[in-house]
């Protein structure tokens, strides 16, 4: 064999795993195929002068390479059981916890000490929630924020470049199975392996679904989340924020006894656009660097959307409606709450009127026409209710980036040490439908790389 282990993906999942192989057995020979580009080198032309829109090149520089999709993000490590995926029933709650721990400890010694860990435990933030109808989930969050994220990446390609080889701008092709292992095709090259490791993320989960069904893998899909990205001033927030930092609410709406929640919440942060195989959705980050820092808060309010037989297909279900507010916007539309209610279009004057500066470059527009009413009726109850914890919540000038879509991954038929049917061949992080989080990415990539040792 050529390598030990190859590791497909360098997103948390594959970087955690190639650091834990070589720290037990730095013998081993490593491989890891990255189909973006090295940390330094990624960049993502939108310069918001020449080139305002996403252009859609063909390896996204904010999905792929050196630390995945999370390389830009805001670093919110959440440590819980409750969100972010259930790799718990895969491996156990303590287990899953111990190595999300480890995970904290392993970014601390890289450049995070001295970041916040902020917990829900004894707040008071709980009982106010309770009292309106929503639900405080319980977590630690460790935020490193977008900088400090960056920092740790770096340093741990700096230790494990001489230990583990990389092989970036490498697609892998194919995975075919060979006597005693794998073999590997990548751009026309093949390289054999024992064991294989494929942690190819959200980016990935066109290419996971083919694989699977070359290697007859079992998988099932049938949820998306959908939704919008709310943004307001961060001193609406800043009670809950403060204390905090990120707070995973959830609302069971009155009309359709649908649960909506908050998501990924950036105080201070910034609105991005994101593209997932040539779709334009939002997203959102913020800065640990007060200078980076703007005057408002951002998040996500999601609705789940599990459908039964026979349909099959939710992630196309998403991907439709976010092409309808391509089609509508060209990328995404903002529109702000009190045109949404008045059902009115927002347009640029109104939105030079309104008293939030959006972060981000956006059409005015409608999204009425591109939500359907059941999700749209559920987001609005919510930032009602929301309103009872945040007064400003509900305000006319609060903005709706649209749409926010969270594509799940076909979760992948996988025992309990996280391995297919074919011995030696492991589904980790996003790709795998188990996780959907950079904590639990992280740790599942320690998990297998110790079955492996
Ligand atoms: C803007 C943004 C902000 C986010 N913020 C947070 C946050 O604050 N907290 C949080 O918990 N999560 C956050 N997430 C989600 C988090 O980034 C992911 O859950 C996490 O990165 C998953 O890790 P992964 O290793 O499984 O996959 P990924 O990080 O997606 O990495 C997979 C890697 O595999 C590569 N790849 C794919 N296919 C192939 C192939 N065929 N050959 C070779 N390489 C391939 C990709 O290029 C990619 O680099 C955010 C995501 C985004 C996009």
């Amino acid at each position: 064999m050529d390598y030990d282990v190859i590791i497909i993906g360098a997103g948390p999942g594959g970087i955690f795993s190639a650091y834990e192989l070589s720290h037990l057995n730095p013998e081993l020979r490593v491989l890891v195929l990255e189909k973006g580009r090295p940390l330094e080198k990624r960049k993502c032309p939108i310069d918001g002068d020449k080139i305002k829109n996403c252009i859609n090149c063909p390896i996204c520089s904010i999905m792929s390479g050196f630390g995945g999709a999370g390389a830009f993000s805001d670093g919110k490590y959440n440590i819980t059981n409750d969100f972010g995926g259930t790799l718990f029933e895969y491996i156990g709650k303590s287990k899953a916890i111990e190595l999300m721990e480890y995970v904290d400890k392993i970014n601390l010694s890289h450049g995070g000490e001295g970041t916040k860990l902020y917990s829900t435990a004894g707040t008071d933030i709980k009982k106010k929630c309770m009292q309106n109808k929503l639900k405080l989930l319980d977590a630690s969050v460790r935020h490193l924020g977008t900088d400090i994220n960056y920092v740790v990446l770096q340093n741990l390609y700096e230790e494990l470049k001489d230990k583990v080889e990389f092989k970036f701008g490498t697609a892998v092709d194919k995975i075919e199975i060979i006597d005693g292992g794998y073999e590997i095709t990548a751009g026309g090259e093949h390289y054999s392996c024992g064991k294989c490791i494929v942690s190819v993320g959200r980016s990935g989960s066109k290419w996971m679904e083919n694989i699977c069904k070359d290697l007859g893998i079992e998988t099932k899909s049938n949820r998306v989340d959908i939704g919008v990205r709310v943004e307001l001033p961060a001193v609406i927030f800043s009670h809950l924020t403060d204390e905090l930092y990120e707070s995973k609410i959830v609302y069971r709406t009155e009309k359709f006894e649908d649960y909506v929640r908050t998501f990924c919440m950036n105080p201070k942060g910034s609105v991005v656009a994101e593209n997932t195989n040539g779709i334009v959705t939002v997203n959102g980050h913020s800065y640990e660097d007060s200078a980076k820092q703007t005057e408002n808060t951002n998040f996500a309010l999601l609705v789940s959307k599990h459908f039964s037989e026979p349909f099959k297909d939710s992630n196309g279900y998403g991907e439709s409606i976010a092409r309808l507010s391509n089609m509508l916007g060209g990328g995404v539309i903002v529109q702000r709450f009190g045109d949404l209610v008045r059902g009115r279009r927002s347009n640029r004057k109104r939105m030079e009127e309104s008293f939030v500066m959006p972060t981000l470059k956006a059409e005015p527009g409608d999204l009425s026409l591109v939500l359907p009413k059941r999700i749209l009726d559920g987001i609005i109850e919510m930032i009602y209710a929301l309103d009872r914890i945040a007064p400003g919540t509900a305000n006319d000038d609060t903005l709706l980036y649209g749409v926010e879509v969270k594509f799940y991954n076909m979760e992948v038929k996988l025992d309990e040490n996280l391995e297919t049917r074919h011995k030696g061949l492991y589904i980790i992080g996003d790709g795998s439908g188990v996780t959907h989080s950079l904590s639990h990415a992280s740790a599942s990539g320690v998990y297998v790389a110790r079955q492996i040792v």
